[in-house]
């Protein structure tokens, strides 16, 4: 991959981790109002706010498994093997790394890993 290419590519990392950040932040924040609302909430209403905050849980922990695979494809552009399959080491197609910078598999690998995970699952 190109100098100018790696740049740009970690900008657009950077950039995504802040947003991810941000509303991580939020997302605490809210979930701190909504505690403190509990306690003079009748029950029905803690039934539905609980349903609620499953849902931004779940949210929140795709967005953590995003933001483990940014710093480690940041890591990667500091370490100059950016854009190399983790697996079979051939390089990522430039267009799946256009769509998801933050690959570290290529499309091949990480379809295997996923069928391997449904499998299990
Ligand atoms: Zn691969």
């Amino acid at each position: 991959m190109q100098e100018d290419n790696l740049l740009s590519m970690k900008q657009t990392l950077v950039a995504k981790r802040a947003a991810i950040l941000n509303k991580s932040l939020e997302f605490t924040r809210e979930q701190r109002e909504e505690e403190i609302g509990f306690s003079r909430a009748d029950e029905t209403e803690i039934a539905s706010v609980d349903t609620n905050l499953t849902l931004s849980y779940q949210i929140h922990e795709r967005e953590r498994t995003v933001l483990l695979q940014i710093d480690r494809a940041l890591s990667k552009i500091a370490e100059g093997n950016y854009g190399k399959c983790e697996d079979c080491s051939i390089d990522i197609s430039p267009k799946r790394l256009e769509a998801r910078p933050f690959a570290i598999y290529c499309i091949e690998c990480q379809e295997e890993r996923e069928a391997n995970n449904a499998n299990k699952g």
